[in-house]
């Protein structure tokens, strides 16, 4: 059933529907334009739970595998950026005296995909935002911390195999992510379906394979 129709600019995203779109942009629109149950899936809460036993530990360890000797951690920090109209829920960021790290854990065996690089890339974007915007350190940054930092680069930590990928954060990403983020609002206004996924492995492992009868 399709919803109103909506005014693009204001459409607030968050960073999981940036992962979801450079996966498949169809996902946005049955998210956004169709009133679908999303069930909540075995994976999803091992994946929650996993993210909770990986917080837990973080706080036991060094920050070696980061390549830091110092920096503070903190779990879990909602951030939101007025200029993007995005908003998400960061796992975990280090705070240098120079730098602020976003840091995503991944319950995958795999090495990184591009959609979650743009997922870090958006967090960093955000955290960037939380730091600078309207050069009003937000909470996040009060107390000890300094609000003027860089945020150049993120870490995607995979639990199952231990690994970090240290990501670059670079000026094509961020541009990549505006265009989403516009592209997004457009398919959404406009209640238009993109096409399907070229990539017929990924429809394999969609929730959504049964809305898309003109996949093979
Ligand atoms: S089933 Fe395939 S085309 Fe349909 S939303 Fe999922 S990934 Fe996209």
């Amino acid at each position: 059933m399709m919803g109103s129709k909506k005014s693009s600019l204001s459409i607030e995203l968050t960073v999981t529907d940036i992962k979801q779109y450079f996966y498949c942009p169809r996902v946005i629109y049955f998210t956004y334009c169709m009133s679908l149950i999303r069930p909540t899936t075995t994976k999803m809460e091992l994946g929650k739970q996993s993210h909770w036993r990986e917080e837990s530990l973080q706080k036991r360890r060094t920050l070696v595998k980061y390549q830091l000797i110092k920096g503070e951690r903190r779990f879990n920090l909602r951030l939101r950026s007025e200029r993007l109209g995005l908003s998400g829920v960061l796992d975990m960021a280090i705070f240098t005296r120079r730098e602020a790290i976003p840091v995503e854990f991944k319950m995958s065996t795999k090495g990184p995909s591009l959609n979650h690089k743009y997922q870090l890339a958006a967090y960093a974007m955000l955290l960037e935002d939380e730091l600078f915007e309207r050069g009003k350190p937000r909470v996040i940054c009060q107390g000890p911390l300094r609000p003027r930092r860089y945020v150049r680069r993120g870490f995607i930590h995979y639990i199952p195999t231990r690994r970090v990928h240290e990501i670059e954060v670079t000026a094509n990403a961020r541009k990549h992510i505006k265009d989403a983020l516009i592209d997004m609002r457009r398919m959404i206004a406009a209640e238009s379906i993109p096409e399907a996924s070229r990539r017929k492995n990924r429809c394999r492992d969609c929730e959504f394979t049964r809305f898309c009868a003109d996949i093979a």
